[in-house]
């Protein structure tokens, strides 16, 4: 399996399990089928709401024994209500104890946005922290005090530009070792993975199969579909793969891991097979000539009038 290499020796396989909207009753199952057919890295976030039943699903597939807690790449993140210093090691603490884990192969400053202690989806401009109250640096610092202490053995963000990326490495001496964002063919970023590449931060694509089950809220209504994007299904054709197959091999090949999220049982088995896809110069050309530019996930539903965090993704 192709691994993203840390400078510890660390390998993080680079196709994941992504959990976000897999729901209870779902999630185990999606966990278990997905240990049990190769897969070896999990993504999970505390405000997926899911934590508690894939930590059940772990202890389950774990005392088996036919797949070893230190054989899987677990990743989990820091909500935006828990980024004051007093705040990030009891919701570290909760997320270890929801996943049943000791430890973290991988934890993340979900967003660069802080809401009061106890929102969970702001309403109103109060329900922020502006950045000057809780500046990224004072949570970092806590999250490499949790390095320290051996419950996460990487750290990392989540929707960092590189503008914000240059700001916290201005002020530590731990560079984040992962930047998760959103990547795919019509969102290729390639200024961002340049600037990560030249300062050692791996990436983590996601949404990569265009993040189709995400709320009707969240949804624009002439949303473009990835899936069905003439290129992508003509070079699915010619391999004889699935378009999502296409689009989870082309991450790989540009180094990054990818995290496609699935609780359907043929879908897990065959994300992971893509692996094998031989997709070569010119399907990679094609997919480069690719004109249409979409985010799917916008940041927009930070948005309340007058909140310090417009515009999120240009900060
Ligand atoms: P995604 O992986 O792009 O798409 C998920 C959708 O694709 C689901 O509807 C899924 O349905 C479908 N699907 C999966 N495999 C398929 C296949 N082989 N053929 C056809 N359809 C397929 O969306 P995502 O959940 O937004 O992103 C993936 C993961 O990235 C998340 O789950 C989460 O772990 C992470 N993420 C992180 C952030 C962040 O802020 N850091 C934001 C977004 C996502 P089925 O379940 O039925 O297969």
């Amino acid at each position: 399996m192709e691994t993203l290499k840390f400078k510890n020796g660390d390998k993080m396989p680079a196709i994941g399990l992504g959990t976000w909207k897999s729901g209870k009753g779902e999630v185990g199952e999606a966990v278990k089928i997905a240990l049990n057919n190769g897969y070896r890295h999990v993504d999970c976030a505390s405000t997926y709401g899911n934590e508690a039943e894939i930590g059940e699903a772990f202890s389950a597939v774990f005392s088996e024994g036919k797949v070893k807690r230190e054989d899987v790449w677990v990743t989990s993140k820091l909500w935006n209500d828990s980024h004051e210093k007093e705040h990030v090691l009891p919701a570290l603490k909760q997320t270890l104890k929801d996943l049943q884990l000791d430890y973290l192969d991988l934890y993340l400053i979900h967003w660069p946005v802080a809401f009061k202690h106890g929102v969970s989806f702001p309403s109103n401009d109060d329900d922020y922290l502006s950045l000057e109250e809780v500046p990224i640096i004072e949570t970092w610092n806590v999250m490499v005090e949790a390095k320290k202490q051996g419950l996460v053995r990487h750290i990392g963000v989540s929707n960092f530009s590189s503008k914000k990326l240059n700001d916290l490495m201005s002020k530590t001496s731990e560079i984040p070792e992962m930047n998760q964002v959103e990547l795919h063919p019509f969102l290729p970023q390639p200024e961002l993975l340049q600037f990560c590449k030249e300062n050692d931060i791996h990436c983590t694509a996601y949404s990569p199969l265009g993040s189709g089950d995400r709320s009707a809220q969240m949804k624009a209504d002439d949303e473009p579909s990835l899936m069905e994007e003439p290129a992508i299904k003509e070079i699915a054709e010619k391999h004889d793969a699935s378009p999502a197959q296409v689009l989870i091999k082309w991450a790989v090949a540009r180094g990054t891991a990818v995290i496609p999220k699935s609780t359907t049982k043929e879908h897990i088995i065959s994300n992971l097979e893509s692996e094998k896809l031989p997709l070569d110069e010119e399907d990679l050309k094609k997919i480069a000539n690719i004109e249409r530019e979409y985010r799917y996930v916008t940041g927009e539903f930070f948005v309340t009038p007058g909140n310090p965090y417009n515009n999120i993704y240009d900060l």
